[in-house]
């Protein structure tokens, strides 16, 4: 049985089908247990800038997640997330966020960093500057990773996908940030959170990885690592839970024998 703990709908900018589509799409590839993350991220993406606005989509998606559960069959498990970006800008908001009625789950993800736009919208010019950007992402991280306002941390890594793109492959391993992702996790583990295997680089041929990479997610285990919920990120029916089967088996490949999911913010683990 699979679960997908990191997908979007309609209620997301950037996305293009409704939960109840997205949903219908997710059980055809195996999935029985789903959490919708759409984006509520507390800068605005072409800025940086705070975006007073961005938790006006809860209704909606309360009301998208209810019409999903209503259509879909009735072994397709359906929870109601949210992919809270950039808490670490704003501490009390992520709070507020996070503590409302009726979450499942919260993911914690950077988008970009403080007064800076999102990092699909910056472009890198070389080497170096993608090095330079990819330290003060882990710096951020790191503060992240002190907070209390989500359940697991998001993409660690992220960066990956936007300066691939612009022609500079740059992953985050343990080779260029062991000592901070070491910390981070370490951090994260106290705090009985977790992190995510997030599958959206299964999908794209320049990765052909998950995010963050395989690599670190070992360490992470190693280092006593055990919540990690496995999401596919997509936003699309077409990418809808593609990616989770071969999740599934690399987590066990490196040593994972549950997944985990969420319900009212409580971890829970599946054996897998
Ligand atoms: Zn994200
Ligand atoms: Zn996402």
């Amino acid at each position: 049985m699979l679960t997908d703990f990191h997908i979007h709908s309609i209620c997301s900018d950037d996305a293009h089908d409704t939960m109840a589509d997205m949903a219908l799409a997710s059980y055809g590839r195996g999935v029985r247990i789903m959490c919708f993350t759409d984006h509520v991220d507390l800068d605005d993406y072409r800025t940086g800038r705070p975006d007073p606005n961005c938790f006006d989509i809860w209704p909606d998606i309360r009301r998208s997640c209810a019409e999903a559960k209503a259509a879909a069959p009735g072994d397709l498990e359906i929870l109601c997330g949210i992919e809270l970006g950039q808490a670490n800008h704003d501490v009390p908001r992520a709070e507020a966020i996070a503590n409302t009625e009726g979450l499942d789950f919260v993911i914690g993800s950077l988008h970009n960093l403080r007064g800076t736009p999102d990092f699909s919208v910056l472009r890198y010019i070389s080497y170096g500057d993608c090095k330079h950007y990819l330290s003060l992402y882990v710096q951020e991280l790191l503060e992240l990773s002190q907070l209390d306002c989500f359940d697991v941390m998001a993409h660690i890594g992220y960066t990956r996908r936007y300066m691939l793109r612009d022609g500079f492959d740059i992953p985050l391993t343990m080779k260029n940030h062991g000592d901070e992702l070491e910390t981070i996790f370490k951090n994260l583990i106290s705090k009985g959170k977790g992190i995510e295997m997030n599958c959206s680089g299964l999908r794209s041929a320049g990765i052909h990885n998950t995010i963050p990479v395989m690599s670190v997610i070992k360490r992470y285990r190693e280092l006593g690592g055990e919540i990690i919920t496995v999401g596919s990120d997509a936003h699309c029916v077409a990418d809808a839970s593609v990616g989770i089967e071969r999740g599934f088996e690399l987590l066990r490949e490196a040593g994972f024998e549950y997944v985990t999911v969420y319900r009212k913010r409580r971890p829970e683990f599946i054996k897998i």
